[in-house]
């Protein structure tokens, strides 16, 4: 059965003589003005100042310039209730905004994804070394005497940030401390570095550590097993389902065969050992970060996770992902200056209170980039898209 509960919002303009031609251009961007609600000097061209980079980068010479399109527009069902929204992405990889944007109408026929923030937790893992295996065992009685104490410090150290859990594991005369924090709006990098130093030189303090390494079990940007099993960051659920009439209508197969390719696609996740069992996840998240910027270093975490598929009884498909491990925010990092702080506009989410719902727009993307190319490898017609919007010859 095919829906009704298409976005009333207008298709992005497009020209069929020239789509990179500067008035057409205009018309998309005076949308975005529209959606952000203030003009969006930087998108057009006007230098950021340099002040802006201030405590963002050493020895500054200027700005990357990555080309911005914009994919939707999008419905979704977030926490905070029902939005409609274009993306924008930052990306030199032809094809790729095309193929969200299907992904994203597909939603659309869905009546839109669903996307929830399930869990929040930012961690860091400072290593204490201690003469031998008994003395770090001492330790982690210490540390499992202590929260209080430890969430005290913390909550000097930060006004956003709180202590949630410390969990010592002995690795031999080595102390792992697992702390998980909650960190408001920010993604937590700093304020997380700054309150492991200090919970660690207190347990340091009380007990017989040698040393202590605040980065000790270094799980920063590197996709390991923990982000796809505990989670790091933003945990975010999404789902849909697509009337397969729409889906067939749209992109030429059927829930059956898209359910068989993603098949193929789990033996071959499960042969390379991977931690990332969606099909583009990287690849929207990384347009997206850089759009909006975030460190994009974290798409190593970011892009962990799985896409689900089913077949309903009613012959529809249904479809999810889980992104366990989003490490995002709305505040602080690169969030406040030039372009950066315009794409988070148009999105709705920047500053206090955006994080969560920028993490939900984010599943429900890259739902939609997963969706859109599977669609494709199964009707084949991948590379001839390709070829057709992204390939690039030196001139
Ligand atoms: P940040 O830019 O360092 O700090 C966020 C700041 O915003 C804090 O001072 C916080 O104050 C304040 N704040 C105001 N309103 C807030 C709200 N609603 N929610 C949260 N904070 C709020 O951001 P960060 O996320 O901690 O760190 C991100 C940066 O660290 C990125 O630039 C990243 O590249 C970099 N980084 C650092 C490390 C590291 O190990 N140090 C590693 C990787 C990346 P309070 O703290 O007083 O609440």
């Amino acid at each position: 059965m095919a829906t009704l509960d298409h976005s009333p919002l207008p298709r992005i303009p497009r020209s069929k003589q020239n789509d990179y031609e500067e008035s057409i251009v205009i018309d998309r961007r005076e949308l975005c003005e529209k959606i952000a609600g203030r003009p969006l000097p930087h998108l057009s061209g006007q230098p950021v100042p340099l002040e802006s980079a201030r405590n963002k980068v050493e020895n500054l010479i200027g700005y990357a310039q990555v080309p911005v399109g914009i994919a939707g527009p999008m419905i979704v069902h977030t926490t905070k209730g029902r939005r409609e929204i274009y993306i924008p992405m930052a990306t030199t990889e032809g094809a790729l905004v095309a193929s969200h944007s299907r992904g994203m109408r597909l939603l659309n026929c869905g009546g839109g994804a669903r996307s929830r923030v399930i869990r929040e937790g930012y961690t860091q893992n400072p290593i204490l070394v201690y003469a031998n295996a008994e003395e770090a065992m001492k330790g982690a009685e210490t540390v499992r005497n202590i929260f209080d104490e430890l969430a005290e410090i913390v909550s000097q150290s930060t006004t956003h940030g709180r202590l949630v859990s410390a969990e010592p594991q002995v690795l031999g005369r080595r102390l792992v401390l697992a702390l998980v924090f909650t960190t408001g709006d920010a993604i937590g990098s700093n304020m997380g570095a700054k309150a492991a130093e200090r919970c660690s030189a207190h347990i340091a303090e009380k007990t017989l550590a040698m040393e202590r390494f605040v980065h000790g079990q270094d799980v920063e940007k590197r996709a390991n097993s923990r982000a796809l099993v505990e989670g790091r960051g933003r945990s975010t659920v999404c789902d849909v389902t697509i009337p397969r009439d729409d889906l067939e209508k749209m992109t030429r197969t059927t829930p059956e065969q898209m359910r068989s390719i993603l098949n193929s696609y789990l033996v071959g996740f499960a042969h390379l050992g991977t931690h990332n069992w969606t099909v583009q996840a990287a690849n929207g998240l990384a347009a997206v970060l850089t759009a909006c910027g975030q460190d994009i270093a974290y798409v190593t975490e970011c892009a962990t996770g799985f896409l689900d598929l089913e077949v309903t009884k009613a012959g529809d498909l249904y479809a999810s992902i889980y992104l366990p491990s989003l490490l995002i925010g709305t505040v602080g990092g690169g969030c406040d200056q030039g372009t950066a702080a315009e794409c988070l506009d148009i999105l709705g989410v920047r500053g206090e209170g955006g994080s969560n719902t920028f993490a939900e727009i984010l599943a429900a993307t890259v739902l939609a980039g997963d969706l859109s190319i599977l669609a494709a490898f199964s009707t084949h017609e991948f590379t001839e898209a390709h070829e057709r919007l992204g390939k690039n010859r030196p001139q």
